[in-house]
């Protein structure tokens, strides 16, 4: 027996397309419970090809939203088609990122802004911010080898590897918190690590109704103060 998803996108002028996902074969008649209903594997090769179709639809309608000039309409040239990877929960997915020549109507610009690529303005980081806070949540909770190890289970995430559970942890409890926000030197940086106030960091700004704004709220004293 076959399965096939298909995956049908609809613009807001009507336009439909549709791609097919992945299909699925079993047995027509299972003789196990194991073989009942959809597998872990065969899951998270159906996010990481849904995430892929959706998330390269989204960015080249952006690229196509942005090469019309926004000083007369018309559409800017094409100047090249170059690549970008995108790390998200669900995979890491390679996007077009073409780049126009800026309209005549705009030659007046100076000459290191004559090309523009909206993709490349649009992904301002290498991750999705959801990644971000999923991978400091695990790091906050639990050992990073445990985190990896979890996201690796249950999801088609890359890279899922100890030093990027590690490395956005710390980044999200220095760049969210008032403690982290002041170890502005190597020093102050090393010591706010290891007071081991990172982890409680990030576990309250995950409990915080509005996100990471709210950190302020578990009320913890600053570093100074607990030495
Ligand atoms: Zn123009």
């Amino acid at each position: 027996m076959h399965w096939t998803v298909r995956l049908e996108a609809r613009t807001s002028a009507g336009e439909v397309t549709t791609a097919e996902l992945v299909t699925f074969s079993r047995p027509g008649v299972v003789s196990t419970l194991a073989e009942i209903g959809l597998m872990l594997a065969e899951t998270k090769t159906l996010l990481a090809k849904l995430q892929a179709s959706m998330l390269c639809g989204q960015v080249a309608a952006y690229a196509a939203h942005h090469r019309a000039c926004v000083g007369c309409g018309v559409l800017q040239p094409l100047k090249d088609r170059r690549t970008r990877r995108l790390q998200t929960l669900f995979g890491t997915v390679e996007v077009e990122a073409p780049r126009f020549k800026v309209c005549r109507c705009r030659l007046t610009t100076p000459m290191a802004a004559v090309t523009v690529s909206p993709v490349c303005a649009l992904l301002t980081a290498r991750c999705t911010p959801e990644l971000e806070r999923v991978q400091a949540e695990l790091g906050a909770r639990t050992s990073f080898r445990d985190g990896v190890r979890i996201l690796e289970a249950l999801l088609p995430v890359s890279p899922a590897n100890q030093e990027s559970l590690r490395s956005r942890t710390h980044a999200v409890a220095l760049t969210h918190s008032p403690i982290g926000s002041r170890a502005r030197s190597a020093a102050a940086m090393a010591a706010f690590l290891a007071s081991g106030l990172m982890p409680l960091m990030v576990q309250g700004l995950m409990r915080s109704s509005d996100g990471w704004s709210a950190w302020s709220d578990i009320g913890l004293p600053p570093l100074a103060d607990r030495r």
